[in-house]
C-alpha cells in the first residue's frame, strides 16, 4: 500500500459489522487503513444455511447512508418490520405498532450479507487492506503498536499505525489491554438468561408461516420466544430464557413437553424433529454487556461498537449503536481536520454516557419484553400510580 502524504495509517482490530463500516468511512477520508480480523473470510465461505438476522434502525441506517448503501440493503434486502405481534399461550395475537402515526419501520436484514457487502465496500477502496486470520494478540496502545497471531501459519507478526480502532467485539482484546491502566473503567455483567437460535421454516415455497412484516414475541415471563422475518420467506427465532431453565431440557421429551405447554403454535410450525436437531445442535449462547469509560487512549487508540459497549440484545440496538459511533466517529473527524489528539477524548466526552444509557435501556427492555409487554408497562405503570 502507498503512503498518502498527510494521511493517517488506521488499524482497525475486527472485521465484523462495525469494524468493516469504520473501513469504508475512514477509506472515504483518504486515510490508510489496514483491518486485521481473527475469523477467516466470511465471503469464501458457504453461507451455512440458516439465516441470522438483526434488526437495523434508524442509527444504522443513517450510517449506511452516509457511505450509499442504505438503498441496496434496505430497500433491496430488508424485511420491513412495522411492530411487535404478541402470541399468546392460546394462539391468539395482537399487533403492536412501532409507528402508528407515521408508519415508519424497523428492518430485519441478514447478519452474514451485511457483514459481506461492508467487507466488499471497504475493498473497494484501494487504500484499504483486509487481513483475515489475523488475531490481535498484544498491543502497546500508546505507541500504536500492535501484535497479531497469524492464524494460518502460527507466527506473530507486528505492526505499526497511527491510530488504532478496537472493533473486536464484546470480548474486545483492545478493551481488556485498556483495563490494564490506571482511571480506566469497566463493569461486565453477564445475565441469567442464555439463548438458542432456531429457524421456522416457511409454509409453502414463497410465503411466510406468519405476518412477514412484523418482530414476533412469545412472552412467557421468565422466558420468551422472538422471531424475525428473512428475505428467503423463513424466520430466525431465539428462546430466551435462564440457564436454569436450559438444564431441564436436555432430553427431547423434556424439550417437546416444554414447547407444547408454552409455544404450542411455534411447534407446529417448526415441527418437532427441526426442533430437536437444531436445539441440541448448540449450547445456549451467553449474554454479556459492558458498561466502560474512557473510550480511548490519548491519541492513538479508540474502542467502538461492542467493544465498548456489549449490551443485551432485547433492544435490538447494538450494532444500530455501533454503527452510529462510527457516524459521529466521521463528524469529529470533519470538525477536527482528522486531528485525533482532539477527536478521541472528544469521541468518549460525547460517547461514553450514550453508550451506558443503551445498555441500561436495553437491560430494562428485558424485563419488559418477556414480561411486561402483555401487561402494561412498569414504567408506564408507575407513572399512572402517580396520576
Ligand atoms: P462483532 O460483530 O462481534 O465483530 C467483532 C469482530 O472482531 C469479529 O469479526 C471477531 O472475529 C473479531 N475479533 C474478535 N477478537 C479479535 C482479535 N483479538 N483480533 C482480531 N479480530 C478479532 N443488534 C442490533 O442492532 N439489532 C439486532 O436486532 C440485534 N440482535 C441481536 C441478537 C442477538 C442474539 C445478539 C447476541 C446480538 C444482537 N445484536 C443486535 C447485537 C449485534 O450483534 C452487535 O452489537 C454487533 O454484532 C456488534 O458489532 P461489532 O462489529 O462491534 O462486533
Amino acid at each position: 500500500m502507498t503512503e498518502v502524504e498527510g494521511k493517517s495509517c488506521i488499524a482497525i482490530v475486527g472485521g465484523g459489522l462495525v469494524g468493516a463500516l469504520a473501513a469504508c468511512f475512514l477509506a472515504k477520508r483518504g486515510h490508510q487503513v489496514v483491518v486485521y480480523e481473527y475469523r477467516s473470510d466470511i465471503r469464501m465461505e458457504k453461507s451455512c444455511g440458516q439465516s441470522i438476522n438483526l434488526a437495523l434502525s434508524f442509527r444504522g441506517r443513517e450510517a449506511l447512508k452516509a457511505i450509499g448503501l442504505e438503498n441496496i440493503l434496505v430497500k433491496c434486502h430488508g424485511t420491513c418490520m412495522r411492530g411487535r405481534m404478541l402470541h399468546d399461550k392460546d394462539g391468539n395475537l395482537k399487533e403492536v405498532l412501532y409507528d402508528s402515526v407515521k408508519g415508519n419501520c424497523i428492518y430485519s436484514i441478514n447478519r452474514r450479507y451485511l457483514n459481506v457487502v461492508l467487507l466488499d465496500a471497504a475493498e473497494k477502496y484501494p487504500q484499504v487492506q483486509l487481513n483475515f486470520n489475523r488475531k490481535l494478540v498484544e498491543a502497546d496502545l500508546e505507541k500504536g503498536k500492535i501484535k497479531f497471531l497469524n492464524t494460518n501459519t502460527g507466527a506473530t507478526e507486528d505492526a505499526e499505525a497511527d491510530l488504532i480502532i478496537g472493533a473486536d467485539g464484546a470480548h474486545s482484546t483492545v478493551r481488556k489491554i485498556m483495563a490494564r491502566r490506571p482511571l480506566f473503567n469497566c463493569a461486565q455483567t453477564y445475565i441469567e438468561h442464555g439463548y438458542v437460535e432456531l429457524s421456522v421454516p416457511c409454509k409453502e415455497h414463497n410465503k411466510f408461516a406468519m405476518s412477514g412484516n412484523n418482530l414476533h414475541i412469545w412472552p412467557r415471563g421468565e422466558f420468551m420466544m422472538t422471531s424475525l422475518p428473512n428475505e428467503d420467506y423463513t424466520f430466525t427465532g431465539n428462546l430466551f430464557a435462564p440457564f436454569c431453565v436450559f438444564e431441564k431440557l436436555k432430553t427431547r421429551e423434556a424439550l417437546l413437553s416444554f414447547y407444547i405447554e408454552h409455544f404450542p403454535d411455534l411447534l407446529r410450525l417448526i415441527g418437532e424433529e427441526k426442533l430437536v436437531e437444531q436445539f441440541f445442535e448448540k449450547e445456549p449462547q451467553t449474554l454479556i454487556s459492558i458498561k466502560c469509560k474512557p473510550y480511548h487512549v490519548g491519541k492513538t487508540t479508540v474502542i467502538v461498537g461492542d467493544a465498548a459497549h456489549a449490551m443485551v440484545p432485547f433492544y435490538a440496538q447494538g450494532m444500530n449503536t455501533g454503527f452510529e459511533d462510527i457516524l459521529m466517529l466521521d463528524e469529529l473527524m470533519e470538525r477536527y481536520d482528522s486531528n485525533f489528539a482532539k477527536i478521541l477524548p472528544k469521541f468518549s466526552e460525547l460517547r461514553c454516557d450514550n453508550g451506558h444509557a443503551i445498555c441500561d435501556l436495553a437491560m430494562y427492555n428485558y424485563t419488559e419484553m418477556r414480561d411486561l409487554v402483555t401487561k402494561k408497562s412498569f414504567l408506564f405503570r408507575k407513572f399512572l400510580d402517580k396520576v
